[in-house]
């Protein structure tokens, strides 16, 4: 049984069906990426695992237990984190601050910008926060100003307040989009190191195919809401429902 396990999973919007009937398997400690033409889908199943839609049918089950009818909150406690497309930082708060945070995140189940004010007892958080600072090579800019970070550093502020979580299973939406090469690059390095590294399990939608094809050991591909095939990247890149799948985009 995978670490993430999506059956029969389906989200009506209105009369669109958006999500048909999706299975999918994610085994622990693979990057597993989920491609597809634009409206497939993909971003719907990623908020149904997060708790912000509720799917209309089927069962999401995260390390044996369903997430289903818990609230955002109580997922991530469960040790999935999101990635969002854009950057989601503190702008005016130092990068320091921004890893810190999340962590009474963690510890109180609720999100209180006030605990920042205690930070300077909280000594061993601090230290949680240079290491994973470390880990993304920020550590050198922890008092710059988050606003001011380059786009790819931006992004690696964000995987630091990911990880200072000590989530399981990563989930991105389209992390590169928008990046110039060199930031895409830089952060493929990031995703690769982090899964060697720290054993957490990715599940990425992304439609550049050098990053899917650079990370994914599984490929899921949806079209209008359904898998149309499951396999290896040597298997996926020839084959003719994909081509028609991309063709028809
Ligand atoms: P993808 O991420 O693969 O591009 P989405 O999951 O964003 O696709 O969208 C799938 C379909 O569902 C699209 O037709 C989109 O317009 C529709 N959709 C997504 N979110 C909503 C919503 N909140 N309300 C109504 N329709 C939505
Ligand atoms: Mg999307």
């Amino acid at each position: 049984m995978g670490i993430l396990e999506v059956k029969g999973v389906g989200k009506r919007f209105g009369g669109l069906q958006a999500l048909g009937d999706v299975n999918l398997s994610v085994t622990e400690s693979t990057v597993h990426a989920i491609i597809g033409p634009n409206g497939a889908g993909k971003s719907t199943l990623l908020n149904c695992l997060v708790g912000k839609l509720i799917p209309d049918t089927g069962s999401v089950l995260f390390d044996g237990k369903s997430v289903l009818g818990r609230k955002p909150h109580e997922i991530n406690q469960m040790g999935i984190s999101r990635v969002f497309q854009t950057p989601e930082i503190f702008a005016d708060l130092s990068v320091l601050e921004n890893v810190m945070i999340p962590c009474f995140a963690r510890r109180d189940g609720a999100f209180r910008l006030h605990a920042i004010e205690s930070v300077e007892n909280e000594k061993g958080l601090q230290e949680k926060a240079e290491e994973m600072l470390a880990d993304v090579n920020m550590l050198e800019k922890r008092d710059m100003i988050a606003s001011s970070l380059s786009r790819g550093d931006k992004r690696r502020l964000e995987m630091a307040m990911c990880l200072v979580q000590d989530p399981r299973l990563l989930l991105l939406d389209e992390p590169t989009a928008g990046m110039a090469r060199a930031d895409t690059n830089n952060t493929i390095d990031l995703l690769k190191e982090i899964n060697e590294k720290r054993d957490i399990t990715m599940c990425i939608i992304e439609h550049d195919m050098h990053v899917v094809f650079s990370l994914a050991e599984r490929i899921t591909v949806l079209a209008q809401g359904t898998p149309l095939v499951e396999d290896t990247p040597e298997n996926i890149k020839g084959h003719p429902k994909v081509r028609e799948a991309y063709l028809g985009e």
